[in-house]
């Protein structure tokens, strides 16, 4: 399950890894808080997350993952107690093995927001108590990777160091398409900038965190391993030589 803000982020940041785990045979989920809804100009909140909607169900298909809809709003995404009993409701339907998230520290409050709420309901879904609904066979705490921050930065300008990196040089085909269902956001961006900004500083990014482990194209990842998480790495379990692991 990858869980970010807003669609297109789990494609920016985590697209290529998931593209691979599809291809492998797993079930992946792609969620989002929000629909988008403040990602136009043009458009009024309710017309433009309805065609995001849409853009997120598409880019998700194309990774081979079902698209959900946790319904907060841009820029109000909140670690509050109905925003995490509808994520810990999804959660306990997915039962995750591994779940994505943002990282904790990132240049907007709606990712950081995004991060806890993964953070809480991962801790949380499996507890009888904690909402109701049946609880599947085997849910438990499940491994836990935050991505990269947009640039790699944290709010200090300090750069992220991921524990983990993952070649994503034979998905990257995927990513791209995946990103490109994100129509709306890649018009708007061609016509603010006059350039096809949006795939080509995610090409960029994916081409410089590739750099640094000698491929291609690399998504970087940070492990939680603190208690009490899995903290063997299930990525490089699954994916084996197209893992760098960063601290070791
Ligand atoms: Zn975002």
């Amino acid at each position: 399950m990858c869980l970010m803000a807003h669609p297109d982020d789990c494609e920016i940041l985590a697209g290529g890894t998931l593209a691979l785990l599809s291809k492998k045979g797993w079930k992946t989920h792609v969620v989002t808080m929000t629909p988008g809804d403040c990602g136009s100009v043009d458009l009024g909140p309710q017309e433009i997350a309805t065609i995001r909607r849409k853009e997120g169900a598409a880019g998700a298909k194309i990774l081979g993952a079902q698209y959900h809809c946790l319904e907060s709003r841009d820029l109000y995404v909140t670690y509050d107690e109905a925003t995490l009993r509808r994520a810990l409701s999804l959660t306990r339907q997915i039962a995750p093995t591994l779940v994505i998230t943002h990282s904790l520290v990132d240049y907007m409050i709606d990712h950081e927001q995004a991060a806890m709420i993964a953070r809480g309901v991962t801790f949380g879904y499996a507890i009888p108590n904690a909402c109701p609904g049946p609880i599947a066979r085997g849910s438990r705490i499940p491994y836990l990777y935050y991505a990269d921050p947009i640039e790699g930065m944290d709010v200090y300008g300090d750069p992220v160091v991921p524990t983990t990196y993952v070649d994503i040089t034979g998905s990257m085909a995927t990513k791209r398409r995946a990103l490109k269902a994100h129509a709306s956001q890649r018009r708007w961006l061609m016509k603010h900038h006059g350039m096809d900004q949006y795939i080509q500083s995610m090409q960029e990014w994916s081409a410089m965190r590739g750099g640094t482990v000698g491929v291609r194209y690399a998504e970087g990842f940070r492990q939680h391993r603190g208690h009490p998480y899995p903290c063997d790495c299930i990525l490089e379990k699954q994916l084996g030589k197209l893992i760098t692991l960063g601290d070791k």
